[in-house]
């Protein structure tokens, strides 16, 4: 058995790159929905990432009442990569919480994706 690690793009903390990452990945197309509040009000927001472009493991989110709020959009794709999977959606949601005086709540944003990858031969 050798030893799988999980790498988060942070060993020694230093970043990776996409391809030290995810070396079988010829190309890459996310696109991210963000849903929510943002410093304007409620609204929406998409992104669309490719291997050239992708801003790393996480994703902030742009509640300015959350705190400490990422997705884990590196892990989708450590995932999809482990199964050699071609196109995959769905829905993160954020993992901060809102903070205002002493209330606190789970953010309610939410982020839709929609990946597409392709394989090295
Ligand atoms: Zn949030």
């Amino acid at each position: 058995m050798t030893e799988t690690k999980k790498t988060t793009g942070r060993v020694f903390g230093r970043p990776t790159t996409f391809e030290d990452k995810w070396p079988t990945i010829e190309n890459l197309k996310m696109r991210v929905t963000e849903k929510g509040y943002k410093e304007k009000g409620q609204g929406e927001q998409e992104r669309v990432f490719t291997e050239k472009e992708f801003p790393g493991d996480f994703l902030k989110c742009h509640n300015p009442l959350c705190k400490d709020g990422e997705v884990d959009i590196g892990g989708i794709v450590s995932d999809m990569v482990a199964k050699t999977e071609e196109h995959k959606e769905g829905t993160l949601h954020c993992s901060g919480q809102e903070i205002s005086g002493t209330y606190r709540s789970t953010c309610p944003n939410s982020f839709g994706y929609e990946v597409e990858v392709k394989y090295k031969k």
